[in-house]
């Protein structure tokens, strides 16, 4: 595996061309991707029939198909067409079909459109994965939800080896449809068919249109037996195969280990920030029961109850792991959140320092990002769809839609006989199969024994009329970003923040005190710029705290937690450098997750997250890689640590 398989990077440009009856042909590998005509019916006979599929998905809850070369989403659509049949016939709305497909090559939206508007039998479904289909071709995974269909598509664009490498999923059957290995001999290398069978169980099944030698020998190679099956059309034969041992390649950092369980039906969730409601809005849409527990009496009212927050990514010029998850986690949150209270008025991140100026020149020149992502803007650069979400907005719709919302401040949790037990002071208020803990700072409460590196900042963020301020700050239609940042207007009113101070540990638990210096801290921000001087108006301004959780290394804590003495007992000696193969699996703590440690960024990070840990928690094919995944593992910290010693 190459170092960094998805890096911060556009992927290379498609060489397309059309023929006459519209069917599209890659220059860049000299192949068609489907015969004119009969390219419907070739899918259906090889891919479908192959896998021996509608049957193999009825009666299973979830069913994970994995392709390699999306190419113009044929395959996908054909799928998700005899999918809805099944699902609409059975009237059965918790089966789940989980699609995963990858693309070193992808189309532009203008490419896919035009290469399917020859199957206009697939008419509804294109227009949806077009108008879902991601704007910008970066490397790396973008997840596509189709909820009408209970679908979810995750597209990797990259290498097929890097993407099936990385990728956290099971599946059920495979679609081999990249170029013919003629043309691409490439891809169908030994590598893959090890990843292949990595990600596969007892029962997958592969199917694909050639029977080249190279191709069988390969699937036998990795523990398939393959038949080869009639063809379609002029093909005479093609392949199908099913695997026949379990023989898994072992993670090799066990220590890593991300586990799941999918068995349980009711969930609760301590803490009704960004965090907490994100979650219990996505385990809901799955259909299960959940309950959302928080000392407040509606969602988003303290930290996360800043009116206007902001979504954007945080680059930085090294391609770091944190500005990695952070454009995941900003591309994938600009779909989550609703048009009704998204604002994507950009954000203008000014520079006024030479320092800042050759900054923002190298990072532009380096990674050449897409002008719709990133672009020179006046004096600095310009995100065009970052913005803004009105909290309050957004919480209150989701809080209509949750069918169990209760208000108590959980003070200790137990866990006796397979259950959960949450206790206010000494009386039990509520129990519960599998629990998280979403609950800021104060998860240090609740398992006081446990060791979290987390640490809050205090966080104060100022408000002001427009109408009391300059006019360069009060008619900006952007947000303003240096140190600090300053909203655009809304109903007349910017905020203008943030402070991020250290606050002494005996202040932690309590709620947050706004202060008297908050507009000349927020001010200081903007000294040595011009706004300095406008900002020292005469404006009457009131104030809002809060707590921001933040972790030694800015990312985000997310994911089921282990047992922490038996890791310390397991992994004493880890800092020898002993073969990882000689360390078990960690010992987890039954159904119990957690995810804090969001900083500034919660709004930005928390959908996200939320997916991440609904997937991990149902033992769904994960929305980030494998490595995303390490970077915010529960673990981390103590691991390093036992490292060092
Ligand atoms: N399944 C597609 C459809 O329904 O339209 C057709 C796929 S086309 C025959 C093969 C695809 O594989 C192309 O889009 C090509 O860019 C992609 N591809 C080729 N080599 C690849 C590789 N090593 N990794 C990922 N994708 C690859």
């Amino acid at each position: 595996m190459k170092n960094n398989p998805f890096p911060i990077k556009q992927c290379d440009a498609l060489e397309l061309s059309f023929d006459e009856q519209g069917s599209a042909y890659s220059n860049n590998y000299g192949d068609i991707y489907f015969q004119p005509g009969i390219g419907l019916d070739e899918k259906n006979h090889v891919f479908l029939k192959g896998n021996h599929l509608p049957e193999n998905w009825s009666n299973k809850s979830l069913f994970t198909i994995g392709e390699t070369g999306f190419g113009t989403g044929l395959n996908f659509l054909n799928t998700l067409k005899s999918w809805n049949q099944t699902i609409s016939q059975t009237d059965n709305n918790k089966q789940l079909l989980h699609y995963i497909s990858c693309e070193q090559h992808p189309m532009n939206k203008q490419q896919l459109q035009q290469a399917l508007s020859t199957f206009p039998e697939l008419d509804i479904y294109s227009k949806q994965l077009i108008n879902r289909y991601p704007q910008f071709l970066l490397y790396g995974l973008h997840r596509l939800h189709f909820k009408q269909y209970n679908t979810t598509l995750t597209l990797i664009f990259g290498d097929c080896v890097d993407a099936f490498n990385n990728i956290d999923a099971s599946i059920d059957a495979w679609f081999l449809d990249g170029f013919a290995p003629s043309k691409n001999s490439d891809m169908w290398s030994d590598q893959l068919f090890k990843a292949i069978a990595d990600k596969s169980h007892l029962s997958t099944t592969v199917a694909t249109y050639t029977v080249a030698r190279k191709i069988r020998e390969s699937l036998q190679a990795v523990g398939f037996e393959i038949t080869k099956t009639k063809g379609f059309g002029q093909k005479r034969e093609m392949l199908t195969a099913k695997l026949m041992t379990d023989d898994k390649t072992m993670d090799k950092q066990p220590w890593f280990y991300t586990f799941k369980s999918s068995k349980q039906e009711t969930f609760t969730i301590i803490g009704a920030g960004i965090a907490g409601l994100s979650i219990a809005q996505k385990l809901q849409a799955q259909g299960k029961k959940v309950t959302l527990i928080d000392r407040q009496k509606q969602p988003c009212l303290e930290t996360s109850g800043n009116p206007q927050a902001m979504v954007m990514p945080s680059f930085d010029i090294n391609d770091s792991p944190e500005a990695r998850f952070y454009l995941t986690a900003f591309l994938y949150a600009i779909q989550y959140y609703s048009t009704e209270f998204y604002h994507p008025v950009g954000v203008h991140e000014l520079a006024f320092t030479d320092k800042q100026i050759q900054w923002q020149k190298r990072f532009l020149q380096q990674f050449n990002l897409p002008n719709d992502l990133i672009q020179h803007y006046k004096n600095g650069l310009l995100y065009p769809q970052a913005g803004w979400l009105d909290t309050q907005g957004h919480a209150n719709t989701i809080f209509q839609q949750l069918d169990n919302y209760q208000q108590d401040e959980i003070t200790s949790i137990k866990y006796i006989d397979g259950i959960w037990h949450l206790y206010e002071d000494s009386l039990l208020v509520h129990s519960t199969e599998t629990l998280v803990l979403a609950n800021g700072i104060n998860i240090k409460r609740l398992m006081p024994d446990y060791e979290w590196p987390i640490v809050p900042k205090h966080g104060e963020i100022s408000y002001f009329n427009s109408s009391d301020m300059h006019n360069t700050i009060a008619n900006n239609p952007h947000i303003q970003l240096c140190k600090g940042y300053i909203t655009p207007s809304w109903n007349g009113v910017q905020t203008m923040g943030a402070t991020f101070e250290h606050l002494p540990e005996n202040h932690w638990f309590e709620s947050p005190q706004t202060s008297v210096q908050h507009w000349q801290k927020n001010t200081e921000l903007w000294n040595n710029t011009p706004y300095a001087e406008l900002l020292k108006q005469d404006v009457s301004v009131q104030s809002r705290a809060g707590l921001r959780v933040t972790t030694p290394d800015h990312l985000p804590i997310c994911g089921g937690l282990i047992n922490q003495q038996l890791f310390k007992k397991d992994y004493h000696d880890i800092r020898h450098g002993k073969h990882w193969k000689q360390y078990p699996t960690p010992q987890t703590i039954d159904n119990l997750y957690v995810l804090t440690g969001l900083g500034s960024r919660g709004f930005t990070s928390a959908p996200i997250l939320a997916e991440f840990l609904v997937n991990q928690m149902l033992g769904q094919p994960q929305v980030l890689n494998k490595r995303m995944q390490k970077s915010i593992h529960p673990n981390r910290f103590l691991f390093k640590s036992l490292k060092k010693k």
